[in-house]
């Protein structure tokens, strides 16, 4: 199957629909984090989530 990119924030690969960006846990669905190296932020609240 050729790959897809819906939207450029989903990723078909094969059969699973990989969710490419992680949702902000305050403001829940719909506001995406943005990504960085070694972080990921939301720009609405201010939420920062640091990498493993
Ligand atoms: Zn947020």
């Amino acid at each position: 199957m050729a790959k897809d990119v819906i939207s450029g924030l989903y990723e078909i690969k094969g059969e699973k629909i990989v969710r490419r960006r992680k949702f902000c846990p305050r403001c829940g669905e719909g506001v995406f984090l943005a990504e960085h190296r070694d972080r990921r932020t939301c720009g609405k609240c201010g939420y920062t989530e640091f990498k493993k």
